[in-house]
């Protein structure tokens, strides 16, 4: 690689950050010294995964509060620990930080990049960027926002990802030179302020030898990946009451939604057309709504059900008490049922027939 030497290269870089860098919960007040709560950047890291710093904030401090040491989340309470996730999605990330909580709590930190990486839930960006933040380790840590600036930096043609070899070999010189904690997180600083998708290289530290400002190029570097068209759906949710308690699916140990508990579902197109059963309870709407997420798109419309009683309830499924209801961790779109159940503005639902929808919850005879 002819690139010139990143410690050159970066040299506006470091002072920048210093100078603008915003004030986050995690973020130490000496950049020059190992961080004083690696469990803190930990937690930080996993939560910044996929969501925005905003977002991360209250999250991070209300997270802290509760389980200020990686002993104390190692200790909670699963439902403690998705409880307290609930509303930041991808709750994977939930179970993984515990888990690694507990490795860290039985057997103290690892001491290379290797031993990071082999905590659940770290993959090679997230061990960089805690080595680097924490430890202050001159290990790259390169997410897509890193990814971007270099690539226009360096007018990389393709896909910058399939360089990241190279481009850490690059960048560890820089790390090294003006301290891994500090350069990191510039980088990142620069990814999500100035550097963006549609870039403001007007407030940028690079912009003098930013080789795709310097060649108009900003926009097509790097090449925006195609994304699959989302997947639709529609759905109905079913809030199904009986004697003050709510029939639920018990939290799968496995899968996008291990852990949380969740309304029981039904796809709008297996149940037939028709009018509520004679006799039978009504069934109620509310007002649907489009529920997105990175490859599903759902068309979901809630139901509520009164029963007169419960009926034995298919494997998996549970007639909570309704005073339960608020300790119970639920995805977005579940707690919004949840959060329905006390409002008015159900209307009667002329089309599923009553036993067409409660049949796939019943055990079976
Ligand atoms: S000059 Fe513009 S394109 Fe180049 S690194 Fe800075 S913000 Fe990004």
């Amino acid at each position: 690689m002819s690139w010139p030497a990143a410690s050159d290269l970066l040299v506006p870089l470091a002072p920048w950050f210093d100078r603008v860098r915003r004030d986050l919960p995690w973020r130490a007040a000496d950049l020059d010294a190992p961080h004083p709560d690696p469990y803190a950047v930990l937690v930080s890291e996993l939560m910044l995964q996929q969501t925005q710093v905003a977002t991360v904030v209250p999250y991070f401090n209300r997270w802290m509060e509760r389980f200020p040491t990686a002993h104390a989340l190692a200790e909670a309470e699963e439902d403690t620990v998705h409880k307290a996730w609930e509303g930041l999605g991808y709750y994977r990330r939930a179970r993984f930080l515990k888990a690694a909580a507990g490795s860290i709590a039985a057997e103290g930190w690892p001491t290379d990049l290797e031993g990071l990486a082999g905590l659940p839930g770290l993959g090679p960006y997230t061990a960089a960027a805690v080595g680097s933040i924490a430890f202050q380790w001159p290990t790259p840590a390169l997410d897509g926002n890193a990814f971007r600036v270099l690539a226009r930096l360096l007018l990389l043609e393709g896909e910058p990802k399939d360089r990241a070899t190279e481009l850490r070999a690059w960048l560890s010189p820089a790390l090294a030179a003006f301290g891994p904690s500090r350069l990191t997180q510039a980088l990142m600083e620069l990814g999500a302020t100035a550097c963006l998708p549609a870039p403001a290289c007007a407030r940028c530290p690079l912009s003098l030898s930013c080789g795709a400002r310097l060649a108009g190029r900003t926009a097509e570097i790097p090449p925006v990946a195609k994304r699959a068209k989302p997947k639709a759906s529609t759905l109905w949710l079913l809030a199904l009451e009986a004697q003050g308690r709510f029939l639920l699916q018990a939290p799968a140990a496995k899968g996008l939604l291990a852990g949380l508990w969740r309304w029981p579902t039904v796809e709008a197109a297996e149940a037939p057309p028709g009018p509520p059963a004679p006799g039978s309870s009504p069934v109620l709407a509310w007002p649907g709504w489009t529920q997105v997420y990175t490859h599903r798109r759902e068309a979901v419309t809630p139901l509520r059900l009164r029963l007169e009683r419960p009926f034995p309830a298919a494997e998996g499924l549970h007639w909570v008490p309704e005073s339960d209801l608020p300790a119970l961790p639920l995805g977005k779109r579940d707690q919004r049922l949840r959060s329905l159940l006390d409002t008015a503005g159900e209307t009667p639902l002329e089309t599923p027939t009553l036993e067409s929808l409660l049949s796939p919850f019943r055990a079976p005879l």
